[in-house]
């Protein structure tokens, strides 16, 4: 995965959090292309959290009961920077010819 360079994606712990109690059924989160959601009797369940793309938030922007959160962005920030994701994406990048 090009955010995470090589980064192993099951020590990082983004993924998203249902709230039952709020989810109101719209299926709005169903539309993520990772699937990482699968829908039953009472909506909507993480059921693949780590195939969840680290930084995406998107169904929960879009969440029509506002019951889906994420960890705290400085979460990620403060991993990128401890393990040297952010060199290693912009020295990805460079070898792409995407940055100079
Ligand atoms: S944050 Fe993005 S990748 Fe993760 S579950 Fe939501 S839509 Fe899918
Ligand atoms: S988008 Fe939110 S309210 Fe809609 S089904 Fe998913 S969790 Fe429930």
């Amino acid at each position: 995965m090009a955010w995470l360079t090589g980064y192993p994606r099951e020590n990082v712990e983004w993924f998203p959090t249902v709230d039952s109690e709020k989810c109101v059924k719209c299926g709005m989160c169903m539309n993520c292309g990772k699937a990482v959601y699968e829908w039953t009797d009472k909506g909507s369940v993480v059921a693949r959290p780590y195939a969840c793309v680290v930084g995406c938030t998107t169904c929960g922007n879009l969440c029509l009961g506002e019951a889906i959160t994420f960890p705290e962005r400085a979460y990620i920030r403060d991993l990128y920077k401890r393990e040297g994701i952010w060199g290693k994406v912009k020295k990805q990048l460079q070898d792409e010819g995407k940055l100079n």
